[in-house]
């Protein structure tokens, strides 16, 4: 008798915590997987160790910043969130994108973002910025966020997710986000090894170990955190440019995304054109491929129809960039297929009550986040998404 009552009291509070437990997701952006082991970050790494970590979180493609962090934040791969490249072109807004543009014309974003769902459920969300959480889903955006600026200061991003958690319990969202752009920063302008990429990763995981001392002495450790990365980072060979003259012929975009130039047009003789024009540019026929829809590669996930898939992409191989003539080409970059890249791979770490301690899982695709972040704040599962519970299944604590 007295066991029964011991474990029925034991799952009934282990429901009520599991449902109030707020849970903080960070992204740090450009944080390539095998930093872990060339800079041995201390808060990370000791992260890692009390929680659950994937061996990798593979981004979906292109390696950009904004459709990965849209596939994390909504589940679906680009082609269905509608964010397709950091650069592309829309045939019904009829306009090419611009990094944050859904605060305009909320459009461009076809997809609930998580702070979205969470709020549906009756909650409250708190983003300190995300690539599109100025967009509104329904003419709503999140309860609490900021028009982003990249220039405030990563501790103040930390201190002001450490006051979201300590509102009173009517205001308190249980869902926060945080976003980090310093190291891929750092990543892009000096590249691996650069005593700037190690002073960035330095800083920011010193102010992660003083988040989560904070977060043990002051909440009892009682608050989930996710940290993931959108993508890695690789080297560009200065010689790799891959430069083009004018294909910009009659009625065919051209949207250069420096990785992949993605090609629109209704004509498909002008298409064809275009494609042999830019050829008949190129000194040498290497460090790309050309594929056109719906014959690009499955895992691009691409070959659906929409206003934003293009009729055809030229994709740059590792190391090659497309430029038209810049001076300056940065050392490192991402964008290119993950698929078969390791550099690309980003990180997934989860630590708190609902995650398992010192578990390491295989890799896994990034559509698969949302899932795990919905069942760790107790919300219903989400139909009609890309990624499936099955991650979530066995990492989140029942
Ligand atoms: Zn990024």
């Amino acid at each position: 008798m007295k066991i029964s009552t011991g474990l029925l009291f034991c799952c009934l509070f282990s429901a009520f915590t599991s449902a109030k437990t707020p849970l903080v997701l960070l992204s740090i952006d450009g944080f390539a997987q095998r930093y872990l082991e060339t800079y041995q970050p201390k808060a990370l790494n000791s992260l890692v160790e009390q929680g659950t970590s994937a061996k990798a979180l593979l981004p979906v493609f292109p390696s950009k910043t904004f459709p990965n962090h849209l596939s994390i934040i909504t589940g679906q791969y680009p082609a269905n969130h509608g964010i397709v490249h950091n650069s592309f072109f829309n045939r019904d807004i009829n306009e090419k994108y611009k990094l944050g543009a859904g605060k305009n014309d909320a459009r461009w974003l076809t997809a609930d973002p998580l702070w979205h769902i969470n709020e549906r459920q009756g909650n409250k969300s708190a983003v300190y910025f995300w690539p599109e959480s100025e967009t509104s889903r329904e003419n709503k955006t999140a309860s609490y966020y900021y028009p982003y600026k990249h220039s405030t200061p990563n501790k103040t991003r930390f201190d002001q997710i450490l006051n979201w958690l300590r509102l009173p319990a009517a205001e308190r969202p249980n869902f926060i986000t945080g976003y980090f752009a310093s190291i891929d920063d750092a990543g892009h302008d000096f590249g691996e090894n650069s005593p700037e990429l190690i002073q960035a990763i330095t800083e920011l995981d010193n102010l992660l170990a003083e988040f989560v001392e904070q977060i043990n002495t002051e909440f009892s450790g009682q608050v989930n955190l996710v940290i993931v990365s959108d993508h890695g980072m690789t080297k560009i060979d200065k010689k790799h440019v891959i430069k083009w003259k004018n294909m910009q012929i009659d009625d065919v975009k051209v949207i250069n995304g420096s990785t992949q130039l993605y090609l629109y047009s209704d004509n498909n003789q002008k298409l064809q054109e275009s494609l042999t024009l830019f050829q008949s540019q190129q000194e040498e026929q290497k460090g790309y491929q050309i594929y056109q829809h719906p014959n690009f590669p499955a895992h691009w996930q691409l070959n659906t129809d929409g206003p934003s898939i293009p009729n055809a992409i030229i994709d740059a191989e590792m190391s090659y960039i497309f430029d038209k003539g810049r001076s300056h080409i940065d050392p490192e970059t991402h964008g290119y297929d993950p698929k078969s890249q390791r550099d690309l791979d980003a990180i997934f770490i989860a630590t708190g009550p609902s995650f398992k301690k010192n578990v390491q899982i295989d890799a896994f695709n990034n559509v698969n986040v949302l899932p795990i972040i919905t069942r760790a704040l107790g919300l219903k599962d989400v139909d009609n998404i890309d990624g499936t519970y099955q991650i979530a299944d066995e990492i989140v604590r029942k």
